[in-house]
């Protein structure tokens, strides 16, 4: 019996192996193994397909999140206590951001369909005083409309995009009717590199963009010491730099973004076309999405996937047990609040979409599902 992989991140295109071989070895040769020539072009590029006037390269994605909070902090936008709002459906580093920073996250539920939040839970986190909101590109689909946008104007909230998921994505805008590429939506956004990411590094890294100068010299500065020029320390901070040898590999693969997200949007499309098993509820085709996860939801979930375990298909969970329900958060009050998460996290099941999965793989594994009974 043939079996699907969920992810197979091997590298086996000869190619392939060859061109990140040859970046490594200009890292070595280069004798800059912090920062540096690489670093820069990497961040010019992203920079450059995001939309933004400015990138800057950090260790991983949680800490490209905690610098941007921390950052708004700095520069007096936001001040310890204010609450940010962010999707009950997350994974966790987006909360443990907002608490590491000492913000106060503030949960809001999601749309079933969608699975991004609702203008309507957003407005009343507006009203009762966040001063910031972190959509969270899950799954590769913009947490953004016009409705949210419509919200975030009104109330003059600070929007801290979470775009771990989504590099590449695209929302058109109301009323001006422009394409904008995720990351460059809010006034800060976060990466993350992780190597199951639509673009992974060969271990951590991130980044983070926005056009706002003096919040990009502050990350800057925050993920190296604090120091804004050589021992001048003016901020209390880490050492969360991005490693060249990551950099000159994303570089690389910055460069096939297009030819990822489109082979994605191909599987997806597949999923989308042929799986008619009559339980099984299919994501709405967004047009912008990247298809980081293609999740579809079954009622009886432990079940089907132990079924189609059987039958070959592995597949994941994205996430089984939401923040909110999380050890490290029991003391967060409202547990009832999130119906929506709650029945996602006991129906969802990711199906393989990443780069060991072809087209012709997922119209076997579709007619696989149309068998379940
Ligand atoms: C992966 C991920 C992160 C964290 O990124 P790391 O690089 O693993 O630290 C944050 N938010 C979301 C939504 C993610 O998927």
């Amino acid at each position: 019996m043939k079996r699907y992989r969920f992810l197979d991140l091997s590298i086996a295109d000869a190619g392939e192996r060859a061109d990140i071989a040859e970046a490594v070895a200009r890292v070595i040769d280069s004798g800059r193994f912090v920062g540096g020539e690489e670093v820069d072009r990497f961040e010019k590029r992203l920079a450059s397909l995001t939309g933004t006037e400015l990138a800057v390269g950090v260790s991983n994605g949680l800490d490209a999140l905690r610098l941007s909070l921390r950052a708004l902090m700095e520069t007096g936008r936001l001040k310890k206590g204010d609450g940010v709002a962010v999707q009950a459906n997350t994974y966790i580093a987006s909360v443990l951001a907002i608490t590491d920073s000492g913000l106060v996250p503030y949960l809001i539920d999601v749309d079933l369909h969608s699975m991004i939040p609702t203008a309507e839970n957003l407005e009343e986190a507006a009203r009762n005083g966040v001063k910031a909101f972190m959509p969270v590109h899950l799954y590769g689909r913009p947490a953004w409309n016009a409705e949210l946008s419509d919200v975030a104007r009104r109330y003059g909230l600070i929007v801290i995009e979470d775009n771990a998921q989504a590099i590449g994505a695209t929302v058109v805008t109301c009323p001006e009717q422009r394409r904008v590429t995720t990351g460059a939506i809010g006034h800060i956004a976060a990466f993350s590199f992780y190597p199951t990411k639509n673009i992974g590094a060969i271990g951590d890294a991130g980044a983070v963009t926005t056009s706002d100068p003096q919040l990009a010299a502050t990350v800057r500065a925050l993920a190296n010491y604090g120091s804004d020029r050589r021992y001048h320390n003016i901020y209390r901070g880490f050492n969360c730099r991005l490693d060249p040898i990551q950099a000159a590999v994303l570089s690389l693969r910055l460069q096939k973004l297009e030819v990822e997200n489109e082979r994605r949007r191909k599987v997806a499309g597949v999923y989308s076309r042929i799986i008619n098993q009559p339980d099984v509820v299919k994501p709405e085709f967004y047009a912008g999405s990247v298809w980081h996860q293609y999740v579809i939801t079954h009622p009886d979930r432990d079940r089907f996937r132990a079924w189609l375990g059987e039958m070959g298909v592995e597949t994941d969970i994205h996430y089984a047990v939401p923040p909110h329900r999380q050890p490290c958060y029991a003391d967060l009050p409202e547990k009832d609040l999130f119906p929506v998460t709650d029945r996602l996290a006991s129906t969802m099941v990711s199906l393989p979409i990443g780069k060991s999965t072809s087209t012709d793989d997922a119209e076997e594994i579709a007619a696989i599902i149309n068998q379940f009974e």
